[in-house]
């Protein structure tokens, strides 16, 4: 009997006599702190969704990204990050100078980035769109330094998954939380590195030393979510744009940040990297100060005051207390990251309801409500 959805193999061990059995990738399959056919269904299925040759499946986006330092940095090793990277992502970089690992943080521009890069780098990491400001980098324009120097290149496809294919634009390895997007309920923490080649062995190794792989439940809920992925995202793209618009208008709004309306900054970046015109369901606006945030914030009914982002319903957050908490206040200031700033991830809901629950957590007064 063929079953419609892969089961769900809870099992630590498998059968191992004689010969060790051969997994596809032709480690031993016995342990599932190494392998497990649930774990493997999801890895094929993001391999699919990232157009890379292999896939490690984590238990966290930072499991990913833990894996990923430890496997390619060693003692000198140099690497740059853009300073609006995720806070725990720097901050474990940094960490790292204690074993000697050397991290130089560049301002979030491909211009910036690729001027940091040098001919001692040896890793560059970087996000597609940053967190919380939401500029968009020319991955391409960091792939052709990060190329003349040897450096390899991880991109973190989290905010673009679908829209974005970094190996098209030169990238090594593709990072993803898969909390977010991927499996896109706020049920599941997960994380993936899609490697551009088929040789992972190190990166293998090193999830099994530090016994990161992603559990078979987790990995089944993150396949489950991954059915919907792209009806989920163009809603939430629909929702954001719908959401972007009305703030735009807004009198208690400063500023809009949103890659998807046509005056941003960031548009045409976004425009010529994405292959569809899907901008997300991230938007970031800035009130008046700390008091009006914190405000808008008690006031929301229908969207969940929060971090994280990227599920079903909707989330604001206030990035001072949660993705930017750590950054130093002169960082936050060149960023534009202020004590007004509020990030919102649109879920899945009906606009109209949402702009109506956040016209009425701004006072009122909005065009559209
Ligand atoms: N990368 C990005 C861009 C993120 O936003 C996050 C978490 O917010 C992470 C990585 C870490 O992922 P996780 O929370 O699944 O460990």
């Amino acid at each position: 009997m063929r079953p419609l959805h892969k089961p769900i193999y809870l099992t630590v061990a498998f059968e191992q006599v004689g010969e060790p059995g051969k997994s596809d990738r032709g480690f031993d399959l016995k342990y599932s702190r190494e392998e497990n056919p649930t774990v493997r269904e999801l890895e094929r299925k993001l391999r699919g969704l990232e157009g890379g040759k292999e896939t490690l499946a984590f238990n966290s986006g930072m499991a990913a990204i833990s894996c990923t330092y430890l496997s390619l940095l060693s003692k000198g090793s140099e690497v740059v990050l853009p300073m609006e990277s995720y806070g725990t992502t720097v901050q474990l970089a940094e960490e790292l100078g204690k074993f000697g690992v050397r991290v130089k943080l560049a301002y979030p521009s491909a211009e910036a980035i690729a001027e940091a890069i040098s001919d001692g780098t040896s890793l560059v990491l970087v996000e597609t769109v940053t967190n919380p400001t939401l500029k968009v980098i020319d991955v391409s324009e960091v792939a052709k330094r990060a190329r003349e120097v040897g450096a390899t290149l991880v991109v973190d496809n989290t905010f673009s998954p679908l829209v974005f294919r970094p190996f098209r634009a030169g990238a090594d390895l593709v990072v993803h939380s898969l909390t977010k997007y991927v499996a896109g309920h706020n049920d599941v923490l997960g994380g993936a590195i899609v490697s551009g080649s088929p040789d992972i062995g190190e990166l293998w190794h090193w999830r099994r030393r530090l016994g990161s792989i992603i559990q078979p439940v987790e990995a089944w809920l993150t396949l489950r979510g991954m059915k919907t992925l792209e009806l989920r995202f163009e809603r939430q793209s629909r929702n954001a744009l719908a959401v972007a618009e009305f703030l735009r208008e807004h009198p208690k709004v400063v500023e809009v940040h949103y890659p998807g309306l046509k005056d941003d900054p960031h548009h045409e970046t976004a425009e010529r990297l994405f292959e569809r015109p899907l901008f997300g369901g991230v938007v970031s606006f800035e009130l008046s100060g700390k008091a009006e945030a914190e405000a808008f914030l008690r006031s929301l009914r229908r969207v969940f005051p929060s971090p994280s982002l990227g599920g079903v319903e909707s989330i604001a957050s206030y990035p001072t207390k949660s993705a930017a908490k750590t950054m130093p206040p002169e960082r936050r200031k060149l960023l534009g990251i202020t004590e007004g700033l509020i990030r919102l991830s649109l879920g899945v809901e009906d606009a109209d309801e949402l702009i109506e629950d956040i016209d009425r957590a701004l006072g009122g007064g909005g065009a559209q409500a």
